[in-house]
Order: structure tokens, then C-alpha cells, then sequence
């Protein structure tokens, strides 16, 4: 079931500062807090969807539309059109890395590696 007290329904709620890319009616972008790259940016829907599936099967056309509207704008506005990864974690155990806040994002990173990525990397598959 969608908690709506973490982190990111806060930032949406603008209960806790959010560093910004873009933003329209139903997404929004913005810094990850714990950069694993030199770019690192979380695009998330604003509607209450657990992960990608969720947001997949329940989403209305609009939210969908929204939410790559957002990530098209931030790629631009970010100059990274070319380079990038792309990567949605679902579950508190994924295989390759853990989801950890329940509200779907789409990592968006670009950029070169940073040691905290491989402190992550180390730390999930010891
Ligand atoms: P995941 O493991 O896919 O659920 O990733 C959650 C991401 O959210 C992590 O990369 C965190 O660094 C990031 N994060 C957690 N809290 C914040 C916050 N307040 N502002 C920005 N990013 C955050």
C-alpha cells in the first residue's frame, strides 16, 4: 500500500526543500540527495504510484504524458541527450539495487562515476 509520508509525497506536498530541475502539473525532476554520478536527478510522477508498475498499470494518459514531458525537459535541460542510464528500482529486494523510497522515480544519471556508486555497488552485493 503507498505510504504517503515518505520522502518524495513530502517534497511534492513541499513539506521538505527540493532541489529542482522542471516540473509541470504531473511530474516533477529534481537533485538526488546522494549523487552516484555527476549528474544524478530523480524524475518522479506527483500522483501516489508505488513503483513502475504501479505507475504503468494505473496512471491516467495524462499523468503518463506528464511524466514524459518531464523527463524530456530535464534531459534538455540538462544537456544530456546523448549519454545517460536510465534506471528504475521496484521492490525492497530487487535483484540489482534495492528500492528504498516507495514512491516511483526514474533515476536519470549522466556524468562521470562518483565513489559513493561504488560504495553502493559493494555494499549490495557482498
Ligand atoms: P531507490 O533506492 O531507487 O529507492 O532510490 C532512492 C533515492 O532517493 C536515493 O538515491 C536517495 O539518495 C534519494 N533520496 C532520498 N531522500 C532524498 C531527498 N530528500 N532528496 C533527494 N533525493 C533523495
Amino acid at each position: 500500500m503507498y505510504d504517503k509520508n515518505n520522502v518524495f509525497a513530502k517534497m511534492i506536498r513541499g513539506e521538505i526543500p527540493t532541489n529542482k530541475v522542471f516540473e509541470n502539473e504531473h511530474a516533477m525532476s529534481f537533485y538526488d540527495i546522494n549523487p552516484m554520478f555527476q549528474t544524478h536527478v530523480l524524475v518522479i510522477p506527483k500522483g501516489p504510484y508505488q513503483n513502475i508498475l504501479d505507475f504503468s498499470k494505473n496512471a491516467s494518459t495524462d499523468e503518463i504524458i506528464g511524466f514524459w514531458d518531464c523527463f524530456n525537459k530535464t534531459t534538455e535541460k540538462l544537456g544530456i541527450d546523448c549519454e545517460f542510464n536510465c534506471v528504475a528500482n521496484a521492490g525492497a529486494n530487487a535483484p540489482f539495487i534495492k528500492q528504498s523510497v516507495f514512491h516511483f522515480h526514474l533515476h536519470l544519471v549522466a556524468g562521470e562515476r562518483k565513489p559513493a556508486f561504488h560504495e553502493q555497488l559493494a555494499a549490495e552485493f557482498k
